[in-house]
């Protein structure tokens, strides 16, 4: 990952910011977005020589420009990882159109045209790996999160769609599935239902945001060179076990 450019969407917290510490400790170059936590983003890029842009996931323009300005600045792209995301969880049958567009918009459309952009990049250099930060919602049935769900469905097949078209010209792409991990998404979740949901886990904790980014790491780097079009689930054993 030495000197590798990279871009992570909603690095300025979580799990994000977690791979934006991974890649700039291993010697990458990485940009990274946020939507509106302008100090979190500035004390992670004064932490990590990181550079922080505000662009939101919803604006495909504003992407375009981004993706052009980071070229510009750096004559590559070799890294995407899609990460920013949230939740607006309802039941279904009362969920509000605009909850529904709002996380599809964020999570999907966004993923898409920041891959979009940036394939375009990699193409000339024939090389680079797509991550896309999915979630255990993909995979299995959750009350409350069809919108949610249905937007990192949707993200594992882009990803197996995006391997199969850019394989040819090198560039990999893979999905992360990670299941409960410490960050502000889960601490919205009442103490009850998040003790439940421990017993639930294999390992009996959630996960670290520092463990995600190892796994995102070595999608990103040459360790995984004949891996694409691949779902990691990264989850302390909780789809995977009885
Ligand atoms: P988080 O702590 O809530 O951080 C979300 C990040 O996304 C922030 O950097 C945020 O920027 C950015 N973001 C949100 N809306 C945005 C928008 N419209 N435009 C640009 N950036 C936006 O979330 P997290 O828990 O780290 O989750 C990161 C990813 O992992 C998400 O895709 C999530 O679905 C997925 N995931 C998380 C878990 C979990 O248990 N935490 C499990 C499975 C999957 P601001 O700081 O500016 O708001």
């Amino acid at each position: 990952m030495k000197d590798k450019i990279a871009i992570v969407t909603g690095g300025s917290r979580g799990i994000g910011a977690a791979i934006v510490k991974r890649f700039a400790a291993a010697g990458a170059k990485v940009y990274f977005t946020y939507a509106n936590s302008e100090s979190a983003a500035a004390e992670l890029a004064a932490e990590t020589g990181a550079s922080a842009l505000r662009c939101r996931q919803g604006d495909p323009v504003a992407i375009a420009e981004a993706v052009d300005k980071i070229y510009s600045e750096s004559g590559a792209i070799d890294v995407l990882v899609n990460n920013a995301g949230i939740t607006r969880d309802g039941f279904m049958m009362t969920m509000p159109q605009s909850s529904w567009r709002e996380v599809l918009d964020t999570n999907l459309d966004g993923a898409f045209a920041w891959t979009k952009c940036a394939a375009k990049k990699m193409y000339a250099k024939k090389s680079g790996s797509i991550i896309f930060v999915s979630s255990v919602s993909a995979l299995v049935g959750v009350a409350g999160q069809a919108n949610y769900a249905a937007s990192k469905g949707a993200l594992c097949a882009l990803a197996r769609a995006c391997a199969a078209e850019l394989g040819a010209k090198g560039i990999r792409a893979n999905a992360i599935c990670p299941g409960f991990i410490e960050t502000d998404m889960t601490a919205k979740i009442p103490r009850d239902i998040a003790a439940r949901q421990r017993e639930r886990i294999a390992l009996k904790r959630f996960g670290r945001p520092e463990e995600v980014a190892e796994a995102a790491f070595f999608l990103a780097s040459g360790a995984s060179s004949y891996i694409t079009g691949q779902t990691l689930t990264i989850d302390g054993g909780l789809t995977g076990c009885a």
